[in-house]
């Protein structure tokens, strides 16, 4: 392949595989693939560049933004990397309020920033490092899920690049079907090279963190039957982790996040967990957004990570059964973990088909998996596993595809309920047809 008119058509830089710069180009925060040309662009204009280049070249078109996903480990294809489209501007919504202008390589700690300062803030990741584009595309569960949906549901318009290479502005009055389809459908239509959000008035969080020990199920059940009634303001997590890292310590914790600065209405909402002895420490404090944001270290491309063996689950009840089951899955491994984040509240509220996204009436999501280290864990146990985690998701409504480190291109057909992908299909023959973007959870066009 003859990559010269690339680098002449586009302002950023190209990079072929084994050049000067290539291995930093190539590494990302999931790990590192080899793909045969990087173009890391400077503008929009390189985007409908390096995509008609792909498509002429009969390439597939891998887009990184975060580079939190697994996409960026496989080989081949042109990468595109849109880091360097990393602005964020705040502007006033002609229907009152403010908007924020996202470029499409941004991530979540320069837009949490930005609109700190003004205090302003959207639910996004928890994770300062995680790109803008591969969490909402894919929904986006973050800490204001219970009060303003997911990082999707904010989405108010966006800028495409279409697989022809054309610049399309969607929004509700222009393009409607395709915005439909950007708020969770992943990123089979295009490449978005600016996401426009709805932004929300966010002074300060209280933040909490809750040390917890001992018998995960009585803590559980008293954590679902305090956000069965909590305002909206609240949302938690749950999470139990092996020790891995300096930067994660090991054990159970609670964590929970309440919008605005009334220390004492967190206190109030959550004091029957307060109140158990299993609570071995609490930490609260008033914050600012962006301080809560957690930082994920670049892995060393030495080490590849290791296989997870679970997955997650969209839970409507999480009952004491389930409960239960969960927290044997757990207990069952020592390398393994148990997450749990609060939904319902706003997420509940926006109807099932007005964006792809599964399982609108889920109250909990769930997800538990255990790490597949080798020579730890053998075939037999593996199947195990395996089982035991199928039994659980089976008792969920659906699958966040963002959460998983799969790229089974199977997996698409797990994650949308049969008329979600429909849609998605029929739209995915319309914006790409012959599927230069399959990097994805992929929707295949009919
Ligand atoms: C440490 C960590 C923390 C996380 N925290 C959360 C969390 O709090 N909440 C949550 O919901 N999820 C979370 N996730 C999951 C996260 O949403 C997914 O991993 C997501 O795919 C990451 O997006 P990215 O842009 O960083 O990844 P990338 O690998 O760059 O992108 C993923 C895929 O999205 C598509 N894509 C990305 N940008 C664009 C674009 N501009 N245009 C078109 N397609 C695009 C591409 O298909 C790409 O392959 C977390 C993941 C990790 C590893």
């Amino acid at each position: 392949m003859d990559i010269t008119p690339l680098r002449t058509a586009v302002s950023g830089s190209v990079l072929a595989a084994g050049e000067q710069g290539w291995d930093g180009a190539r590494a990302s925060h999931a790990g590192v693939g080899r793909p045969e040309v990087i173009v890391r662009v400077s503008s929009v204009d390189d985007v409908s560049e390096a995509v008609r280049f792909a498509a002429a070249s009969r390439r597939v078109a891998v887009v990184r933004a975060g580079g939190h996903s697994a996409w960026c480990t496989l080989d081949d294809g042109i990468l595109i990397d849109l880091t360097a489209l990393d602005a964020v501007e705040v502007v006033e919504d002609p229907d009152g309020g403010a908007l924020v202008r996202v470029g499409g390589g941004a991530r979540w700690g320069d837009v949490a920033d930005t609109l700190a300062e003004q205090g302003l803030g959207i639910s996004s990741g928890d994770t300062r490092s995680v790109g803008v584009g591969g969490l909402t595309l894919g929904g986006g569960i973050g800490w204001m899920v219970r009060a303003w949906g997911l990082a999707a549901d904010q989405l108010v318009g966006a800028q495409v690049v279409t697989a022809e290479g054309e610049l399309v502005e969607v929004s509700e009055s222009s393009h409607a079907e395709l915005l439909w389809a950007l708020r969770g459908g992943g990123g089979n239509f295009g490449v978005v090279t600016r996401f426009d959000f709805r932004a929300h008035d966010l002074p300060a969080v209280v933040s909490a963190t809750l040390g917890v020990s001992g018998d995960a199920r009585p803590i559980l059940g008293v954590l679902r039957d305090v956000l069965a009634t909590a305002p909206r303001e609240l949302t938690v997590t749950y999470m139990d982790v092996p020790a891995m890292d300096p930067s994660a310590p090991a054990g159970a914790s609670i964590v929970a996040c309440w919008i605005g600065d009334d220390e004492q209405a967190l206190r109030s909402a959550l004091a029957p967990l307060l109140a158990l002895d299993a609570v071995t420490e609490v930490d609260l404090s008033v914050r600012a957004y962006p301080e809560i944001l957690l930082d994920a270290p670049m892995p060393d491309p030495e080490q590849p990570l290791p296989g997870f063996i679970g997955g997650n689950t969209l839970v409507v009840d999480l009952d004491d059964e389930l409960i239960d089951g969960l927290a044997a899955f757990r207990e069952g491994t020592p390398a393994s973990v148990l997450f749990l984040r609060s939904l319902g509240g706003a997420f509940g509220e926006v109807a099932q088909d007005a964006t792809p996204f599964p399982a609108r009436g889920a109250t909990w999501f769930a997800m538990a998996g255990a790490f597949d280290i080798p020579g730890m864990v053998d075939d037999a146990r593996r199947a195990e596993l395996q089982a035991a985690w199928a039994d659980l998701e089976a008792r969920g409504a659906g699958v966040y595809g963002n959460f998983t480190t799969t790229t089974d291109p199977a997996f698409a057909a797990r994650m949308y309920p049969p008329e979600t992908m429909a849609r998605l299909v029929a739209l995915k023959a319309q914006w790409d047809p012959r599927n230069l973007f399959s990097r994805n959870h992929n929707v295949v066009p009919a």
